[in-house]
């Protein structure tokens, strides 16, 4: 169907026109001939008619240069319209009134658009004035996240009670149905019961687009007794109509205009928490971004792409940070990015780094950030108990080739390999043999 133009309207379109009347509309001589009519081609340059016209068909066919089409084609085509503007103006032409629709998901997403907005600034009344949000205060307390920074990243508390988001949804205009499909509140599980908000009592996140929109929230929770917490540490908005959460990167609406200027690399700061990335633009590290709440995709790195040249990771130094670190740089070397990894102190993340020992601090782990060649090499080695014997060094060189394999430029693949190779104290032609017996080889994930 035509785009906003119900089917039905179409439908009426084709049956009111007739197809040969239209054509001699145009001033083209059309002739009889049997059941159906021929005429020149209006689209290609003929003297012998091949133009054949079917009006009982609604169809035409033109045996000279392949042309055919029903009516709305025909105008399209002949008019240079869009397939919106021909069958308006063939509905106008025949007395059929349409009613053109806006686009229902548009008008969907301009509605959730404005109620997470309206979302963000109840959430951060609540944070400032509800006298439950009591512990949420005292945790941006805990958390040194002045207020400038919490307006700023628009950090707010959900209410426990669901009944108040109703009573604030109704004097706000939204319905129940429109705060269930953004994921705030949720209806009642049995006859009887209640709505209920999965975000209940919880610190919320407001998680924003490149334009700087609220389209989602990430809320923490402020139990402390795991027996009692309900639904894990974050409990983040599900998709909707305006959040997919593989393509949106956290603070990239405050970052991105940093990470496109920033000399001499363009090179954003990634992060593997939201927190993080608040307590480094609070420090004025303000190339940082995180993904949300999920593993780095190839979409984030798309995002990226786009103002950066280059990423230094700074992840967790556990095992499951130094995994995300080298998954995360497969996505990106794959798209040509240069990758650098930031080895924090054990135990710190650039939150508590920040914190405890200041910028200066945080400001050296980048400069001494590693290649991510470096890093592969390293994270393998330490894996290993006898790191130098031959058959370490051929897992390590192993894990750094598959690395090496996503990278599409060879000049950057040839440095990755050097690198290596004297890193590993072994001659790069050994790496290179080994490279081509990996290529021919099934795809294996990156251990
Ligand atoms: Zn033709």
């Amino acid at each position: 169907m035509a785009f906003g133009i119900p089917e039905s309207a179409i439908e009426e379109i084709k049956a009111r026109t007739d197809l040969s009347d239209l054509i001699a509309g145009y001033g083209i001589q059309v002739k009889r001939a049997g059941g159906s009519y021929k005429a020149c081609c209006p689209f290609h340059h003929e003297k012998t008619p091949s133009f054949h016209i079917q009006p009982a068909k609604g169809f035409y066919h033109c045996f000279g240069c392949g042309e055919s089409g029903d009516v709305i084609k025909f105008v399209m085509k002949y008019e240079g319209l869009t397939f919106v503007e021909a069958p308006m103006k063939l509905a106008a032409a025949c007395g059929l009134e349409i009613e053109t629709k806006e686009d229902p998901e548009a008008a969907l997403r301009k509605r959730q658009f404005a109620l997470h907005a309206e979302l963000a600034a109840f959430y951060r009344r609540c944070i400032k004035e509800a006298k439950e949000a009591a512990r949420a205060r005292e945790y941006l307390a805990s958390r040194d996240l002045s207020e400038e920074v919490a307006e700023k990243f628009q950090i707010g508390y959900a209410p426990q009670s669901a009944d108040a988001m109703l009573t604030w949804a109704k004097k706000h205009g939204f319905t129940a149905a429109e705060l269930e499909t953004a994921g705030v509140l949720k209806p009642p599980r049995y006859q009887g019961g209640r709505w209920y908000s999965p975000f209940a009592g919880r610190v919320m996140f407001s998680i924003r687009d490149r334009q700087g929109r609220v389209i989602a929230f990430s809320g923490r929770t402020l139990e402390t007794d795991k027996t009692k917490m309900r639904g894990g540490k974050y409990v983040n908005s599900p998709a909707t109509p305006i959040f997919k959460k593989s393509n949106v990167l956290y603070a990239f609406d405050l970052a991105a205009g940093k990470i496109a200027n920033a000399k001499p690399v363009r090179e954003a700061i990634v992060c593997e928490g939201q927190i993080d990335v608040v307590r480094c633009h609070a420090c004025g590290f303000d190339t940082a971004v995180a993904s949300q709440g999920t593993a780095f995709t190839s979409e984030h790195v798309q995002i990226l792409k786009k103002v950066a040249d280059a990423a230094v990771l700074v992840f967790d130094a556990d095992a499951a940070g130094q995994k995300a670190a080298v998954s995360t740089a497969g996505e990106m070397l794959a798209t040509g990015m240069t990758v650098r990894v930031a080895r924090l102190p054990d135990g710190e993340d650039p939150d508590s780094l920040l914190r405890s020992k200041g910028p200066d601090a945080f400001r050296e782990c980048l400069d001494n950030a590693v290649s991510i060649v470096a890093f592969q090499v390293a994270v393998a080695r330490a894996k290993e108990p006898n790191p130098d014997s031959y058959d370490a060094i051929s897992r390590t060189g192993r894990a750094v080739l598959e690395l090496v394999k996503k990278c599409p430029g060879a000049v950057m693949r040839a440095g990755l390999m050097q690198e290596a190779a004297t890193l590993l104290k072994i001659p790069v032609s050994a790496l290179e043999e080994d490279l081509a017996k990996l290529e021919t080889e099934k795809p294996r994930p990156i251990q």
